[in-house]
């Protein structure tokens, strides 16, 4: 069986996580996978926007970083690509993003409900209790489907990030996301399975099982991710991603180069 690449990891310069990546790359082909992407925190306009990105005057060392582990490790196929933190009215500064270099695919990610609270940040924790859970979840999916019809993305990660500190989502919880799904098959952008939930309070790869097998059903493509923080998460629980993606019916997921997908048994 041919396991499925690992298209979102990190690198230091984002400031929260350790290993460079060529160290991602070695443990990559220690645990038998072909293919893998950087997707790291993508740079904002204001580089005091947060404390857990690359600054811009980085970027051009991040791709720097990801070409060496491309010429180190020619047996692996390693994609460029960014986690880009998606906001409303927010779509000029991706497109410039976009053009700077060539990038195979872009991860679109909601962790900003406002301006200025990101929900998995565990130093804002505190402000869950300031907050309505409903609101919050509902803003997430708004924006969630704003990300997927603006077809600046490849893929949307981590598809129900509010629950990584174990909030549970409100009750009915499909009308909520069932707009989004409708916007991502609509816009052709695949959704993440992301192990890292595992690694979380909530003890469960993003998105849910019922979100995944409503996402099958309208025909929204996968793709994997680890959303590895270190080089000992590469690839981290996929076999347990891979049964969860089959038992919702999936048997092909995306890989992407320059940005157009191509689908691939797993
Ligand atoms: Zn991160
Ligand atoms: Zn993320």
């Amino acid at each position: 069986m041919q396991l499925p690449a690992d298209y979102h990891m990190h690198t230091p310069l984002c400031r929260h996580a350790t290993g460079e990546p060529v160290d991602y790359a070695r443990r990559a082909v220690e645990i038998g996978l072909t293919e893998i992407g950087f997707s790291d925190h993508s740079p904002m306009p204001q580089d005091d926007f947060d404390n857990w990105r690359m600054k811009l005057s980085q970027l051009d060392e991040y791709v720097g970083k990801v070409r060496q582990a491309q010429k180190d490790f020619p047996q692996l196929t390693i994609r460029l690509a960014l986690e880009v933190d998606y906001f409303p009215n927010g779509e000029d500064w991706i497109r410039e993003l976009a053009a700077l270099h060539p990038w195979d695919y872009f991860i679109g990610s909601v962790h900003y409900v406002s301006d200025s609270w990101a929900i998995d940040d565990p130093q804002k924790l505190s402000e869950w209790k300031n907050r309505d859970s409903f609101e919050v979840w509902k803003i997430y999916f708004e924006r969630l489907t704003q990300a997927a019809e603006s077809n600046l993305f490849e893929i949307i990660g981590h598809a129900d990030l509010p629950k990584k500190f174990g909030h549970r989502p409100p009750q009915p919880y499909a009308p909520l996301y069932e707009k989004f799904l409708d916007a991502a098959k609509k816009s052709g952008c695949a959704i993440e399975l992301n192990t890292a939930g595992l690694r979380k309070d909530c003890q469960e790869i993003y998105p849910s099982r019922d979100i995944l097998k409503l996402a099958f059903q309208k025909g929204v493509p996968i793709t994997f991710g680890s959303d590895a923080h270190a080089p000992g998460e590469v690839g981290l629980n996929f076999a347990e991603a891979i049964s969860l993606a089959r038992g919702a019916g999936y048997q092909e997921s995306c890989r992407f180069i320059r940005r157009k997908c191509e689908r691939v048994t797993f």
